[in-house]
C-alpha cells in the first residue's frame, strides 16, 4: 500500500497545520462518488444538533475527517477515513456506524461530546 504509507509520512511530519488531501480520484482510482450523511448528535438538550449531507466528487479533495460541531471543542472531529478505505477495498456499497467525538475542549465534559451517526454511500466505476 504505498499509497498509505506516503499519506502517513505527510500527516507526521506535521509540517502543514491541515495537510492537503489529494484527490479522491488519487486516493480511490475505482470510486465515482461517495455520499456521507451524517446526523449530529448532542448528549444533553437538542440530542440532534444537525444534519449533515457531504458529496465527495473524484475532482474533490479526498477528506473524510469531517468537524466536530461543538463549540469548544479542540483537536476534535471524526475521521471517516478508515471507514471509507475499508469500504473501498471490499468494493462496498453502504455502511453504517456510529462514531464519538474523540476530541477534548477544555469547556467541555467528555460526556457532553458530541457523536454522530453516519451512513456512507460509495459508487464505484464500471470495470472494464
Ligand atoms: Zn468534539
Amino acid at each position: 500500500m504505498p499509497q498509505k504509507q506516503n499519506y502517513a509520512s505527510k500527516a507526521e511530519q506535521g509540517m502543514l497545520k491541515k495537510p492537503p488531501s489529494p484527490p479522491l480520484s488519487e486516493c480511490f482510482p475505482t470510486v465515482a462518488g461517495i455520499v456521507i450523511k451524517m446526523t449530529y448528535y448532542r448528549k444533553r438538550a437538542n440530542p440532534i444538533l444537525m444534519l449533515r449531507t457531504v458529496n465527495i466528487l473524484p475532482v474533490d479533495e479526498a477528506c473524510f475527517n469531517m468537524n466536530c460541531m461543538i463549540k469548544g471543542c479542540s483537536d476534535g472531529g471524526f475521521d471517516l477515513t478508515s471507514v471509507v478505505s475499508k469500504m473501498v477495498m471490499s468494493r462496498k456499497g453502504a455502511a453504517k456506524g456510529k462514531l464519538s467525538c474523540l476530541g477534548h475542549g477544555d469547556v467541555l465534559d467528555p460526556a457532553e461530546h458530541a457523536s454522530v451517526e453516519y451512513e456512507i454511500g460509495v459508487r464505484y466505476k464500471r470495470l472494464r
